[in-house]
């Protein structure tokens, strides 16, 4: 019943683990989901609000969007109360930078290609964010790459973004200071997972994944699945972020259900549904989403087989957790393989929930 722990798909490529705030990121910890706020963080409570949406959703470090001198005055009361780590975010500014550790962000990311006279302050923020245990992100983007690498490489190639990261996580070493972790993002998949692969050649330092401007919902999901599935198979990767033209909790939605498939992340409900094909004697996909909706929640890891009818229907409920396969309007319920009932069409879906409920009991669920 219990799902096997979860085992990556290659050794992990060994990095140099960070704090950020609660979360571990890097060597052992496991890969963690991120997203970020679309409010203006200067709307403290509309901030606060998305925050809790996230956190509920599973996400589990925010980073929200720091533009300006308002936005800045509100990070330490949204640090404060948030439930989850925040990490702020800036571009062009480096005043906010010492602004965001003040006030106790659990990190900063930065983007070296925009930020204006930023090698010389990064003495400054070096100290500022050693002495306050603060780690900082190097975000380089494709579509920010610095002057100087676009005119060398001529646009934004794989090694371009990772010359960029690189320079600016020397420019740090050279005050001693390695508490980073690097993205180098790129709306093209293929771009974005060769520079991440020559990344990690060439430092040991946390890497956080994303493709960015990926897209609409369905687009986005496609191209961050293929990508961080790619990367993370090859045992890179130490916290992701998928980005999408939609509302922040479908990312992390998207961003758990990523690592789920891959065995990164213990799976929670997983509804194993047939296609459906000519054969089919029920309505599978009104019964999968109903038996999704019904069980979506469901406090325990719990995989469950929806199939159509009795041609691999009984074998794959066999090998879930609980299943159903229907014929003749009728469905055959499964516990860990075993037939424990069939119940007319009508009761399939009440009769999944009472079984469910009953092995949540059997191990000491609520
Ligand atoms: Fe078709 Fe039956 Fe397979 Fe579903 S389980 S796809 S209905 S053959």
């Amino acid at each position: 019943m219990p799902q096997p722990p979860p085992r990556p798909l290659a050794k992990r490529r060994p990095s140099r683990p960070l704090q950020v705030g609660s979360v571990g990121v890097g060597g052992d910890h496991p890969v963690s989901v991120q997203s970020m706020t679309t409010t203006r963080t200067s709307d403290i409570n509309a901030t606060l609000q998305q925050i809790a949406e996230l956190t509920a959703s599973g996400c589990q470090m925010v980073r929200v969007a720091v533009p300006t001198q308002d936005d800045a005055d509100a990070l330490s009361t949204i640090a404060e109360k948030a439930q989850i780590p925040v990490i702020a975010d800036i571009h062009f500014q480096p005043k906010y930078v010492f602004a965001a550790i003040d006030a106790g962000c659990a990190a900063v990311r930065v983007n070296p290609g925009n930020i204006k006279q930023f090698d010389d302050r990064v003495k400054e923020i070096a100290a500022a964010a050693s002495a306050a245990g603060t780690p900082i992100r190097i975000g380089v983007n494709a579509g920010s790459l610095d002057g100087r690498l676009l005119a060398k490489y001529g646009k934004a190639t794989p090694e371009a973004l990772v010359e960029s990261a690189l320079w600016e996580c020397s420019l740090f070493e050279e005050y001693d200071f390695r508490d980073i972790k690097i993205s180098v993002k790129h709306n093209d998949p293929v771009v974005m997972v060769n520079a991440y692969r020559l990344l990690a050649e060439q430092c040991d330092y946390p890497l956080h994944l994303g493709v960015t401007e990926a897209g609409p919902a369905f687009q986005g999901t496609i191209k961050s699945a293929v990508a961080f599935g790619a990367l993370l198979s090859e045992g890179i990767g130490d916290t992701i972020r998928v980005s999408l033209s939609a509302p922040p909790a479908e990312e992390v939605k998207v961003g758990l259900q990523i690592l789920e498939s891959l065995g990164l992340r213990e799976r929670g409900l997983e509804i194993v549904s047939c296609p459906s094909c000519g054969r089919a004697q029920v309505d599978v996909y009104k019964l999968a989403d109903e038996v999704n909706a019904a069980l979506s929640g469901f406090p325990a890891p719990l995989r469950v087989a929806v199939m159509g009818c009795v041609v691999n229907g009984p074998g794959e409920a066999r090998e879930a957790d609980l299943g159903v396969a229907s014929g003749n309007g009728k469905g055959q319920i499964f516990v860990r393989g075993e037939v424990v009932k069939t119940v007319p069409e009508s009761k399939i879906v009440e009769t999944l929930i009472e079984e469910a409920m009953r092995i949540a009991e059997e191990m000491g669920i609520d």
